[in-house]
């Protein structure tokens, strides 16, 4: 029997691939593997996607009628505050090389990965699909943000001259296992809970960078991963999805902190360091558009996926990427 489906994943050892992994191998319901699909979940060792040659050699090796395209550099404020040009470039030439070759390769479908980064600084609230390209981004992710706003513009020159598939989803901020957990580099939730899960062993103090003030929308990973493989089955358009909680589940950064210390179990008491930049204050996002199609999804509640990512945390502390080996 030949297989109907060749489902490259991308980035497939990070947060999301993993998560999406998780799901084709646990669900049992809709979004679980499907016969006639073969999934391949690629790690950076498969083949450095910056290079074309080494792309190529992938898409060759695996033949894949589907790519789900996630590789990307990526970090949190404070690594993309210091490597803008690295942001820039090195997603610039995995997005292209993995465009341009899936394109080659005649590939059915490219579901590729933006992010509500990407969004104008200074825009109408709620933030829409509509919106990408209406204004610079914030100065402190502006490589990561033009770099990924040209996927969007890249699958529609893709589709207007070819007819390719190639379309996108705009996830907002992600957690949850398999995180980077790097003290530094990390996103808000990785870094305060190994920062929390430290300062509960050595006794030491617990700091939140800046004034805790600041609003995001979390997505868990596992209930993202549902949504990507919705998208790769289902989804018709070549214009992106915002995939994201409603805004009424926007949390501020103490609310992070707060459910971290209750994951954590830390009893102790802990600081805003506020000469630690906040970065971009709000990015609402609409979630309209997925409800429209998916008016039943049942979303992960924010504490209890905290506890799940904190719990997977401690268990995995010498397996997990937290910047000590
Ligand atoms: P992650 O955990 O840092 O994983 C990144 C993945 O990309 C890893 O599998 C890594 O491989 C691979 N990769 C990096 N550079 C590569 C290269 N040069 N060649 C080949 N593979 C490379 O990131 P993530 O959080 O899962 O992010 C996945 C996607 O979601 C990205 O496109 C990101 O922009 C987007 N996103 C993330 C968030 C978030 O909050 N995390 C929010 C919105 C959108 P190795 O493991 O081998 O290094
Ligand atoms: P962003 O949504 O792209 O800004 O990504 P982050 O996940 O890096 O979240 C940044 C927000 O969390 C900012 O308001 C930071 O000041 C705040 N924050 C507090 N503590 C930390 C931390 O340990 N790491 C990171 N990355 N952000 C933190």
């Amino acid at each position: 029997m030949s297989l109907e489906k060749v489902i490259l994943v991308t980035g497939g050892s990070g947060l999301v691939g993993k998560a999406i992994e998780w799901v084709i191998e646990n669900d049992n319901g809709k979004y679980g593997k499907q016969d006639g699909e073969k999934w391949i979940f690629l790690t950076s060792k498969d083949g450095d996607l910056r290079s074309a040659e080494a792309t190529r050699t992938v898409f060759e090796k695996y033949k894949p009628t589907h790519v789900i395209h996630l590789a990307a550099l990526v970090g949190g404020l404070f690594k993309n505050m210091k490597y803008k040009l690295d942001f820039l470039r090195d997603n610039l030439l995995i997005n292209d090389n993995v465009l341009h070759t899936a394109h080659e390769h005649k590939v059915k479908k490219v579901v590729s990965c933006l992010s509500t980064c990407v969004f104008p600084d200074k825009t109408a609230y709620p933030i829409d699909e509509t919106m990408i390209h209406n204004g610079p981004p914030h100065e402190s992710n502006f490589g990561y943000a033009y770099a990924k706003r040209l996927i969007d513009t890249q699958n529609k020159a893709y589709y207007d001259q070819f007819g390719d598939n190639f379309t996108s989803v705009i996830p907002t901020n992600v957690f949850g296992p398999h995180d980077n957990y790097d003290l530094q580099d990390s996103h808000v939730i990785p870094g305060l809970l190994h920062k929390c899960y430290l300062a509960k062993k050595d006794q030491t103090p617990f700091v939140v960078a800046g004034t805790g003030k600041p609003l995001r929308q979390f997505i868990y990973s596992r209930d993202l991963a549902k949504l990507f493989i919705w998208v790769l089955r289902e989804y018709k358009e070549i214009d992106p999805i915002i995939l994201s909680v409603g805004e009424k589940d926007e949390v501020s950064i103490k609310d992070v902190a707060n459910a971290i210390v209750k994951a954590v179990d830390f009893k102790g008491d802990y600081t805003f360091d506020t000469t630690k930049p906040d970065g971009q204050y709000k990015k609402t996002a609409s979630n309209a558009k997925l409800m429209k199609y998916l008016p039943d999804f049942q979303f992960t509640p924010f504490e209890v996926a905290v506890k799940e990512s904190a719990d997977w945390f401690i268990k995995n502390y010498d397996k997990a990427r937290t910047g000590n080996h």
